[in-house]
């Protein structure tokens, strides 16, 4: 592994007086020789920043952790945008678990009764794989999303997964993203027009009633426990 930087306030690197698309081009040419990944769980965020990053027209590797419990619309999402953006590399590095393996070995519906251990099987300990290959991580995070975001920095070291974490839309709002996906046709999940604010797995996420398309709100996932985030941002959830 050939990190540039190791254990330095990165955010002194930059300003956040920059534009979100100068800070996508200087994280290109910066972290051009690095691994660097953007990863998505085809929510509304990510749909965006794949989009930002695919008009700079050089190769991206974008990965999903597939749970095997997606929406279809998720499916069909990732399908159209394969298709529309056909030099990013959409890899899946999700669990090889099938959901009868799971059962078998964990009895039935973990996620009902144990799902911090159902988020870490399918999400977590890939996740930790993934990140163990990577230099660079890029994320859709945002400040405003939750308390645990409020401090995140457009450049910074993730202890967690030893790496580079890039966050270029810290500084945006839910109703900036929404009207950028309109104005530039990104395609979207279907599930933010049926009531469904963020994507999850089909067990843990439900719709939230008189939600609207452009905001932002959490309320649907886990909404019946005691449980908001997966753990994939270390005690923040994707
Ligand atoms: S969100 Fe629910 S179904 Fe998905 S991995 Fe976590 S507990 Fe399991």
């Amino acid at each position: 592994m050939n990190l540039p930087i190791l254990n330095k306030d990165l955010s002194t690197l930059i300003t956040e007086d920059m534009s979100t698309d100068e800070f996508i081009a200087w994280t290109l040419t910066r972290f051009a020789h690095q691994r660097l990944v953007l990863t998505s769980s085809f929510g509304m965020e990510g749909c965006a920043l794949i989009d930002m990053y695919a008009k700079h027209g050089v190769p991206l590797t974008v990965i999903y952790l597939d749970t095997m419990f997606f929406f279809p619309e998720s499916y069909k999402l990732r399908d159209t945008l394969i298709e529309k953006y056909p030099h990013v590399d959409f890899v899946n590095r999700g669990t090889d678990l099938t959901p009868d393996q799971q059962a078998k070995k964990f009895g039935d519906k973990l996620w009902e009764r144990d799902p911090d251990l159902c988020c870490r099987l399918r999400k977590v300990d890939p996740m930790y794989t993934v990140m163990g290959e990577v230099d660079v991580w890029i994320t859709g995070l945002r400040r405003s999303q939750s308390a645990t975001r409020a401090n995140l920095k457009m450049i910074e070291w993730d202890w967690r997964y030893q790496l580079i974490k890039i966050s270029p839309l810290v500084k945006w709002e839910r109703e900036d993203i929404w009207a950028y996906i309109q104005e530039n046709k990104v395609p979207y999940n279907e599930l933010h027009e049926k009531g469904y604010p963020t994507v999850g797995c089909t067990h843990c996420t439900k719709m939230v009633p008189g939600s609207t398309i452009g905001e932002y709100s959490r309320k649907g996932r886990w909404s019946d426990m005691d449980k908001t985030e997966c753990g994939l941002h270390g005690g923040e959830g994707i």
